[in-house]
């Protein structure tokens, strides 16, 4: 894996940084120094102000190092000037370790490669950028993967889940990341680089000095806490599979005792940026299971289901994971996951879910089969329990169980426990359900008496949470509802942490099993270790870091957790406009800007997001690019934190201006932030304050445009040909000379339909629909429109078309809502009629489509417009909605098709309809797992965002090559002119209808 892999964008047309720069003699010291970036100007310490807690905390600027050789120059120089230094992976830390005033070293950007593997020694070494998801890509062709699988694993990397001790579902199995961490290369707190390992007790003696170098004084103190501490470390570690709070002390002490060596990588695992930086790690690895096999097993009751943990671990399963009755009711609720909460039996109020590793499907089968045989009752097995296999003779306490076996259903079970978070985050009220004792660690045996404490504890502060997550190693995740907002929400937070840290100590257990210590955890480490082993690790600490400047406050240092939230009582609103659109949410618009969580969903790519989210991110690997950073600038102009309003030129062009509109986190995002609406007001707002650029009215004015081209073809289509014209035209309006621009027809559909009339009966029709000639396929591609036409009629719907053209997209995606709205007013008065008589309305275009289908009810209410977006189609998913397409004969052309759906259809789970049309009329389709093509309307015409437009595209084109399809088929208009202009093509690729025209027989 190369460093800087991946499409990126023209970086010169791009700075992604705002004019006002921090400290800039620092800035140019440093720029001096190293080869990688530096960036102190208010937007990206703004960027780096969160991770995916509930704090914030402005850096002091960041860096992109390059090289170790970076990473040493800037520590050394800040170590030097006594300037605090915070390494960051993912960002995705859910305990606030990855926020500071320091200087950021963001490792994820340049700093991502795989230097080496050694397969037949299960062995890698690689920088710690990498994500763990790219470095098990790397490894799956050996049969071999890094074995610690935290959850966002595809968005997360190295160095974090070195620096948290990260680990995932199958803990069990794997134990934490520190059993993995074989050699870290460090640069140390005065800047040395240095390698930790495996010492012998000998050699480590022989190494310490308290009085040599840094290094030398390291080994010393580790030396010092092995000779003197071990009583205190045995006695005061909880038991557990997973501790990740304090330093990682006790593993060091039991690999000195069962291997006989001292690992000061192993040390590092777990902490938190704050004794040293690594920037390169040396992991053991693990082969791939041959084969997985899950059981879902009901219970009527969340405590019958946690007394079953224990008894379920004798069958060495290599995952337990509980959901309980709060989340399967609000999963219940939720369109995304009703249909997985349906397939569990009736009464179900909590699940376990159980998964094994086999070597053979069979045996996979026969170890569901035992564990069912202990403790179901009339539950049929697909498979006989082995003779004489593990039997705990557990009392009977699921109710009832299913199986899966094959990957498909396997996904359902998995999707059922993962719809915790989504529906937990996705509260747009002030009170959240907040991250600060998300993740205690139990012993298994203790979680049944643990679990009813709990809820009797949050009874008692008036609030409730789910419980849910990791059972087999007694890792739950909780998540009150807080709002810390109010002094009293701060103060109830702060109690409940502190009443379950004394839950916690009472069972043996830690105030984190997996997310670590943090800003939110670090205080009760005191109470949890005692006064001795808190004074160990800041020793320790001290050691390493002689002036604190590692990512001090964190493990062992001051931080309190009621500082620096990012929601506190001080916090104020004030988005400076008002809203325009309708927003059903809570709180309104200012609930939606509130909604990012920061939990890096939006930086992953394409297979793990769902889709589409983010584009622009995966195009150009910067944060401010992603949903989340937009999402987290948002907030912070609206809030105070940035001088800058939302509506400012700059943070217009820098923050808001590139993303594209393509509605894909507001599907994908686990959370649902809807980053085009925010766009399309804040856009708006724009407008009013400043006015609006003529390449914007033009764009916006798209319709009458086209009719007056359409008017004038061919004369209109000769004009933009004339030589030199594209350069005028880029200079003047800043339309890219590159693109290819629409031409128009003389002919529109309008007046092809006109001459021609409806040929089904409306008596005879099935079905009657109103096609709605949208603009571009009007003017410039009647073809389109002639074979919808057709093929609707084919399949018995009697055909008229619409008067009007103008759906509105155009204004809207330009954030004239004033227009855009004006467009649906007069298209609800023109249709809703039609609609309220049995006509059903139908576009080929899938962004006018979902236009009238979602956008319509951002702009106007009442019942005319929602009947109206209820019986609106999209041409493909009309004929499927409804079974028309079985009423026609098809000739079965049996052609190889690659088919790419439009981002907007993919928002609205719309996506799947084309396929199966075109499947059933005997084409073979390979749909592409693609996200948005890049050119979004306008946008990729834009001079000045051609290149961040050519990147997005060539994903897409690189998953067209891929394909084994003859020909590309792309309903949206945007994704063929897109999927035209890339060099390998001849011609714009077809609209699936036309496929289908000429299928028919
Ligand atoms: C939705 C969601 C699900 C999650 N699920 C899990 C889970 O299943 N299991 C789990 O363990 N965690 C989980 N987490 C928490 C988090 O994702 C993991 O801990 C992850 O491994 C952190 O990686 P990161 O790259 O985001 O690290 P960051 O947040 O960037 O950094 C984490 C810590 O490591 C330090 N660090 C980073 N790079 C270096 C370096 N080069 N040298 C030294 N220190 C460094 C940082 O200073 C910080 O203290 C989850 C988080 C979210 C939002
Ligand atoms: S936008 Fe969504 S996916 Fe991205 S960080 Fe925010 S909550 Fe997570
Ligand atoms: S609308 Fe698309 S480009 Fe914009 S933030 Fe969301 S996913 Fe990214």
């Amino acid at each position: 894996m190369a460093t800087d892999s991946g499409p990126s964008t023209d970086e010169s047309a791009y700075d992604y940084r705002s004019d006002d720069v921090a400290r800039p003699g620092l800035v140019a010291d440093l720029e001096e120094l190293i080869e990688g970036e530096v960036r102190f100007d208010e937007y990206s310490r703004q960027l780096y102000a969160t991770d995916a807690s509930i704090y914030e905390v402005t850096p002091i600027g960041v860096v992109f190092p390059r090289s170790t050789a970076d990473v040493a120059a800037v520590v050394s120089y800040c170590a030097d000037r006594e300037i605090p230094v915070l390494p960051r992976g993912g960002g995705t830390s859910l305990a606030g370790q990855t926020v500071n005033e320091a200087v950021v070293l963001d490792f994820s950007q340049h700093m991502d490669a795989l230097v080496e593997t050694r397969p037949d020694d299960r062995w890698a070494r690689a920088q710690p950028g990498i994500t763990l998801g790219d470095l098990n890509a790397a490894l799956a062709d050996d049969g071999l993967k890094f074995a610690p699988d935290p959850a966002w694993g595809d968005k997360s990397v190295l160095g974090g889940a070195i620096g948290n001790n990260s680990t995932g579902a199958h803990s069990l199995k794997y134990g934490k990341t520190d059993a993995y961490v074989e050699e870290c290369e460090v640069v140390l707190a005065d800047g040395t680089v240095t390698t930790f390992g495996e010492v012998t007790r000998d050699e480590l003696r022989a190494r310490a000095d308290p009085d040599g170098d840094l290094e030398a004084r390291i080994y010393a103190e580790l030396e010092r806490v092995l000779e003197e501490e071990q009583d205190e470390i045995d006695a005061r570690y909880p038991d557990l599979k997973r501790n990740v709070s304090g330093y990682n002390l006790d593993w060091v002490v039991q690999e000195l005792r069962e291997d006989g060596v001292v690992n000061l990588a192993s040390l590092l695992a777990g902490s938190e940026g704050t004794l040293a930086v690594v920037t390169e790690a040396e992991v053991s690895l693990e082969p791939i299971p041959a084969t997985k096999s899950m059981a879902l097993l009901a219970y009527d009751d969340l405590i019958e289901a946690m007394t079953d943990v224990s008894d379920i671990l004798e069958h060495d399963p290599a995952a337990v994971e509980i959901l309980d009755d709060v989340l399967v009711d609000m999963a219940r609720e939720t369109a995304e996951f009703a249909d997985v909460v349906d397939m569990l039996p009736g009464g179900t109020r909590a699940v376990l879910l159980v998964e094994f590793y086999a070597e053979t499907d069979e045996a996979g089968k026969r170890k569901v089969a035992d564990l069912l045989a202990d403790r179901t009752d009339g539950v049929d097995a697909q498979a006989d329990p082995t003779d004489g296999g593990v039997s705990v003779s557990a009392p009977v306490r699921a109710f009832d169980a299913l199986e899966a076996h094959e990957d498909a259903q396997r996904e359902k079970f998995w999707k059922l426990r993962k719809s915790g978070l989504p529906i937990l985050l996705s509260r747009t009220t002030d009170a959240k359900h907040v991250a600060f004792i998300e993740d205690t660690a139990i012993p298994p045996e203790r979680l049944p008496e643990y679990v009813a404490d709990f809820q009797a504890l949050l009874d008692e502060h008036d609030t409730f949470a789910s419980f849910y997550a990791h059972a087999g190693p007694g890792v739950l995740h909780i998540r009150p509802l807080v709002n810390t907002k109010t002094v009293a929400g701060v103060e109830q937070m702060a109690a409940i942490a502190d009443e379950v840290t004394d839950l916690v100590v009472k069972y043996g257990g830690s105030v984190s099993g997996e997310h670590g210590d943090g800003r939110a955890r670090t205080q009760w480490n005191r109470k949890l270790y005692g006064e001795d082993l808190w004074n160990t690790f800041r020793d320790l600490k001290t050691a390493f870091d002689p002036d604190w400047i590692l990512n001090p406050g964190q493990v062992c240092g001051d931080v309190d957790m009621t500082e620096h939230l990012r929601f506190d009582p001080e916090y104020e609103f004030d988005a400076g406009f008002e809203e325009t659109l309708e927003w059903d949410n809570d709180n309104g618009m200012q609930g939606m800007v509130e909604l990012c969580h920061g939990c890096g969903g939006c930086r992953g790519p394409q297979e793990t997001t769902g889709g589409v989210m983010c584009p622009t991110y995966r195009a150009a690997d910067e944060e401010i690019t992603a949903t989340r950073g937009r999402a987290n600038m948002l907030r912070q102009a609206m809030s105070g934190d940035l001088p800058d309003d939302p509506t400012d030129e700059e943070f217009m062009s820098e923050v808001l201006d590139l993303c594209i509109g393509c509605k894909g986190c507001a599907k994908d995002c686990p959370s649902e932030v809807d980053m085009a609406k925010l766009k399309a007001e804040v856009t708006h707002a724009y407008h009013q304050e400043h006015g609006s650029s003529l390449r914007d009215k033009l764009f916006a004015n798209v319709d009458t445009l086209a009719r007056l081209g359409s008017a004038l073809a061919p004369l209109s289509n000769a004009a933009s040909a004339v030589p030199g014209a594209r350069t005028v035209i880029e200079k003047t309006v800043g339309i890219a000379s590159d693109r290819t621009l629409p031409t128009f027809e003389r002919e529109s559909l309008q007046d092809w339909f006109a001459d021609r009339g409806p040929q089904v009966d409306e008596a005879a029709a099935d079905r009657k629909a109103v096609l709605f000639p949208d603009t571009y396929t009007n003017y410039s591609h009647p073809e389109i429109g002639r074979a919808a036409v057709e093929v609707l009629e084919a399949a018995g719907v009697h055909v008229q078309l619409a008067d009007r053209t103008d759906s509105g997209r155009p204004a809207h995606s330009k954030g004239f809502l004033e227009k855009s709205r004006a467009a649906a007013e007069q298209n609800v008065e023109a249709l809703a009629p039609a609609v309220a008589e049995g006509w059903d309305v139908v576009l080929v275009e899938p962004s006018d489509a979902v236009m009238f289908q979602l956008d319509y009810l951002d702009l106007l209410s009442g019942a005319a417009v929602e009947t109206l977006a209820e019986n609106t189609y999209g041409l493909c998913e009309y004929l499927d909605r409804f079974d028309l397409d079985r009423n026609v004969e098809w000739a079965a052309p049996g052609e190889a098709l690659t088919y790419h759906g439009h981002c907007h259809q993919k928002a609205t789970k719309k996506d799947h309809h084309a396929v199966g049309v075109l499947r059933r009329a005997g084409y073979d389709v390979d749909p592409l797992d693609s996200g948005c093509c890049g050119m979004a309307g306008s946008f990729g015409y834009e001079r000045e965002h051609f290149s961040m437009s050519k990147a997005i595209g060539s994903i897409l084109f690189d998953q067209v090559d891929d394909s084994d399809g003859e020909t590309v088929v792309a309903p949206g208009a945007s994704c063929r002119t897109q999927l035209g202009d890339r060099d390998a093509a001849d011609a714009e690729p077809p609209h699936p209808v036309e496929k289908l025209a000429a299928a028919l027989a």
